[in-house]
C-alpha cells in the first residue's frame, strides 16, 4: 500500500520503472486521441467537475490509461470524494503512476501521470480515507474502464 511519504519520495527522488514505455510524438498523440483526451492528457488541462462520465460511476471494472491502456486504478480503490472527479485511493500497482511537483497555478501540488506513456492523469493528495489517506483526483477523459 502507498502511503503520502512514498508519494514524496518517488516525486522528490524518482519514480519507480514502468512496466514498459510508449512513446509518440505530440502529432501521432493528437491523431490517436479525441480532441477532449489530448487536451487531458498531453497539454495538463483539467475537464469540467461533475459533468465528466466516471465522476459518479461505481461500475466493478479496470480504469486503464485512455492513451495506452496501462491498468491505472481498480474500481475496488474508487471511492467518493465530492470533488467533481472519479477519485481513487490506491493505483493498481506500484509502478502505474508517475509522480512530480507541480507549481502551476500557484498551488503546490502533486501531479499524477501515467508511467508507461507520460500521460497526464490529475493529482495526488493526502485528505483520502484511511489506511492509506491518499486521494487520486483524476480526470474521466484520462481513462477507460473495462
Ligand atoms: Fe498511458
Amino acid at each position: 500500500m502507498l502511503r503520502w511519504k512514498d508519494v514524496l519520495i518517488f516525486a522528490t527522488y524518482g519514480n519507480p520503472e514502468p512496466p514498459r514505455r510508449v512513446e509518440k510524438t505530440e502529432a501521432e498523440w493528437e491523431a490517436q486521441l479525441t480532441p477532449a483526451q489530448f487536451r487531458v492528457l498531453r497539454q495538463q488541462h483539467t475537464e469540467p467537475p461533475y459533468r465528466n462520465a466516471y465522476c459518479r460511476s461505481y461500475e466493478p471494472g479496470v480504469y486503464r490509461c485512455a492513451a495506452c491502456a496501462t491498468p491505472l486504478f481498480d474500481s475496488t480503490a474508487k471511492y467518493h470524494a465530492i470533488s467533481g472527479w472519479p477519485s481513487f485511493t490506491q493505483p493498481s500497482s506500484k509502478g502505474a503512476i508517475r509522480y512530480r511537483f507541480d507549481s502551476s497555478h500557484r498551488l503546490h501540488r502533486i501531479e499524477a501521470s501515467c508511467n508507461v506513456c507520460g500521460g497526464h492523469l490529475g493529482h495526488v493528495f493526502n485528505d483520502g480515507p484511511a489506511p492509506a489517506g491518499l486521494r487520486y483526483c483524476i480526470n474521466s477523459e484520462s481513462l477507460r474502464r473495462e
